[in-house]
């Protein structure tokens, strides 16, 4: 049996997402108990508080100072800076890292997250020189230059952007597959009729149905976005998911709505959720964008956090699957551009679903995760070895 370690850290929640679904891909492409799948959070796993729960600051950062993050994201692109960080993170967690690769013994290591690159590799380096370090970016466009980490064995990414960046800060291109956004194989599954799926969730079936979400911490101003849905003056009904901001689950819970109208907290089936809604209004985030784009739904992009998803926005909306709609009245009039009065799509919707279906990779991580599987039988692989920044 072979071992594959997935390193991630909880800053939103595409990377778990993304991590798990490569653990559903591989699951599915390799024969039943030929590898072992164990997903790490490499902040949380690795050091003692407070370093432990740096990635908890992420969420309330985002949230309500997002000009903070944007201005960090930014600053730290000169390689001074990135040397800075790169010595900090195997500072404070090369020495659990190192741990947990002697336990753990992988015959691989994944990483899904922008900062488990550079100070990795080199830990691993020390540890098991012979293990492949393999890195899926989890940005549809403008990934962090901490990203890469020229050394890594193997780089996924999601789209011709990303791989440009890579080689821009050292990546040989034959390291780089372009494979798509890795999500969960059950969003190209059929989930059943939109129909029946909106009345399971008591909702009426002949209604469109707009689904909001703010990636995995329930971010931007959703409140704001389903009052907007409600003041349309079209029949429609409202699905709201909070993700894991129980402050606003609450208040939108409490709240009374003009029409029929679900709201819950950090849900499992999205994949269902999705195909039940007609049209999506969301932040930015490259796993919902991606998720959407395979169910085929239109996008309403409502805000981005500043630095990593910025280009997410022009990628969804070029593609002619998304409008961008920052304000409640771009909301309002972007529905009647998708929907008449009746309630009934329109050209302009099944043109934009049309767009949608086009630029959707529901196989990526199926891709990702043969190429894991060709990895693990062509050992010994290239060393990683510590790279400058
Ligand atoms: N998600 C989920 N349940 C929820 C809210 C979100 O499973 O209640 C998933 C969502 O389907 C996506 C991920 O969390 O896979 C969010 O990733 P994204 O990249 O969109 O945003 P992030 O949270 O990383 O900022």
């Amino acid at each position: 049996m072979k071992r594959v370690l997935f390193l991630i850290a909880d800053t939103g929640g595409g990377h778990r997402a993304a991590a798990e679904a490569l653990v559903a891909a591989l699951e599915q492409v390799a024969e039943p108990g030929a590898v072992a799948c164990r997903i790490v959070d490499f902040m949380k796993e690795t050091a003692r508080a407070p370093f432990n729960r740096a990635g908890d600051m992420y969420g309330p950062v985002v949230n309500y100072a997002p000009w903070l993050w944007g201005l960090s994201f930014y600053a730290t692109y000169p390689r001074p800076v990135r040397w800075i960080g790169t010595t900090y993170i195997e500072k404070v967690y090369g020495a659990g890292l190192a741990r947990i690769f002697r336990e753990e013994r992988p015959d691989i290591v994944v990483s899904v997250h922008g900062l488990a690159t550079t100070a990795v590799a080199r830990v691993l380096r020390r540890v098991a020189p012979q293990t492949p370090f393999v890195v899926v970016v989890t940005d549809l466009s403008v990934a962090h230059p901490f990203w890469f980490c020229p050394d890594a064995t193997a780089y996924y990414v999601p789209s011709q952007d990303v791989a440009a960046r890579a080689r821009r800060y050292g990546v040989p291109a034959s390291r780089i597959t372009v494979a798509g956004q890795p999500i969960h194989p059950r969003f190209g599954e059929p989930q059943g009729h939109p129909a029946d799926l909106k009345r399971a969730f008591g909702l009426p079936p002949d209604r469109p149905l707009v689904l909001i979400m703010g990636g995995g911490e329930g971010t931007g101003p959703l409140r704001a976005q389903a009052e907007a849905v409600a003041q349309s003056g079209l029949p429609l009904s409202l699905m709201v998911v909070c993700g894991r901001n129980k402050r606003l689950y609450r208040r939108l819970s409490a709240q009374e709505w003009p029409l029929p109208t679900v709201v819950c907290g950090f849900v499992r089936d999205i994949p269902t959720r999705m195909a039940a809604a007609d049209v999506l209004i969301t932040k930015a985030g490259p796993g919902t964008i991606a998720e959407a784009l395979t169910a085929g739904r239109p996008l309403l992009i409502g805000e981005y956090i500043p630095g990593q998803e910025a280009g997410n926005v022009s990628w969804v909306v070029d593609g002619g699957a998304a409008f961008y709609t920052p304000k409640p009245s771009d909301i309002i009039a972007a529905l009647h551009q998708l929907f008449d009065t009746a309630g009934r799509p329109t050209p302009r919707y099944e043109a934009m679903a049309a767009h949608a279906r086009r630029m959707a990779q529901p196989d990526a991580a199926l891709t990702i995760a043969r190429g894991l599987l060709d990895l693990l039988g062509d050992r010994p692989a290239p060393t990683p070895s510590a790279a400058a920044v």
